[in-house]
């Protein structure tokens, strides 16, 4: 019997250097990242996060290997994101992706990140073809796949879901990442301050929200109540949105995916719009919210085995590519 498929995946559109080995039973064998940490009131700085993923690059290599216990020599395909994401960071992680990939004589796999995302989360939860809501420091999107590609069903007008915590977080000089902080002391929060919420049909709009919280921290009103106002106002927004798409759709399934999807008052919100639809709630395991390099790997056992593969000289970085304009051959129409 001929063994399963081992793709090795690279991520490192951001702060996050990761490389993980899966298989195409959908097992992941290892998952291992270095994260860079700008200091203190400071945002990635895109040059320094890719010279922080040159730097760790082949010890988290080798320390993905051993802990899968395969060799280089077991690899069948080099999976690597290609895009959206930070250019000096992407070419980082896209070129020790292309050295494997003609070192190994084995095929270069492109892999979208969020896409990565989604397909990481359904492997995790079994969702078969979900509502999605996406979000991360990259991307506040609510997608659902249909005729061929994700088609984008409501997303930020401006700022993401993830900038909204981290830009308020880094005025209120709390540590990288700022959405987990926010979140903790968002639970010693005792008052509701008025926040302004804005949908506009199926999207949000997180910019005048996050001006006016940072104004109200300078007014002197306690941290906790603004971070227990943010995360109520800003939760409540793309619950309204996701809900609309939710009825429009009739979708059976609610998969919430990314970085700020670890937030419990957030799965505790879409848990509720799941239910009151008849929907099942599903949400991306905590150690795979965050950008990871098990999330390509896994694209790119998928993509691998439709045939999807790009030759090392047309391997250019992707910046700003569009989720909704990927073709997606693995999964049904
Ligand atoms: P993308 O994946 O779209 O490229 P990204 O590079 O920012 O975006 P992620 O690791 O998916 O990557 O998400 C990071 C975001 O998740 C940050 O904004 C971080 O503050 C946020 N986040 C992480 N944990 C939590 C939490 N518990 N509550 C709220 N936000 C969180």
């Amino acid at each position: 019997m001929p063994r399963e498929i081992l793709c090795l995946g690279i991520e490192s559109t951001a702060h996050t250097f990761g490389v993980s080995l899966a298989t195409g039973k959908g097992e992941i064998l290892s998952d291992e990242r270095s994260v860079y940490k700008p200091p203190p009131g400071r945002g990635i700085h895109p040059r320094e996060s890719a010279q922080h993923h040159s730097q760790v690059s082949s010890a988290v290599l080798m320390e993905a290997l051993r802990k899968a216990e395969v060799s280089l020599k077991d690899v069948d395909a080099v999976a690597f994101s290609q895009g959206p994401g930070l250019g000096p960071c992407l070419r980082t992680g896209a070129t020790v992706a292309r050295a494997l990939a003609k070192y190994l004589k084995v095929p270069l796999i492109p892999v979208h990140h969020a896409i990565g995302h989604i397909e990481l989360a359904a492997l995790k939860t079994g969702a078969e073809d979900p509502l999605v809501v996406l979000v991360s420091g990259g991307h506040t999107s609510i997608v659902a796949f249909s005729a061929g590609k994700w088609r984008v069903f409501g997303e930020t007008e401006d700022i993401t879901l993830g900038n909204l915590l981290d830009g308020f977080a880094r005025e209120a000089k709390l540590p990288s990442p700022g959405g987990p902080n926010v979140e903790r002391l968002a639970r010693e929060g005792r008052h509701l301050i008025p926040l302004p919420l804005t949908v506009k049909g199926n999207d949000v709009s997180y910019s005048g929200l996050l001006t006016q919280a940072v104004k109200k921290l300078g007014e002197g009103c306690r941290l906790e109540d603004l971070c227990f106002s943010l995360q109520e106002v800003a939760f409540s927004a793309l619950a309204e949105a996701s809900e609309r798409a939710l009825a429009f759709l009739e979708k059976r399934e609610l998969l919430l995916t990314g970085g700020v999807a670890a937030n419990r008052r957030l799965q505790e919100m879409l848990r509720i719009v799941a239910e009151e639809h008849e929907a099942c709630f599903l949400v991306v395991p905590k150690e795979y919210s965050g950008d990871c390099g098990a999330q390509i790997a896994w694209t790119g056992i998928l993509a691998r085995q439709a045939g999807v593969s790009v030759p090392v000289e047309r391997s250019f970085v992707k910046p700003r590519w569009r989720l909704d304009t990927v073709p997606i051959p693995w999964r049904k129409p």
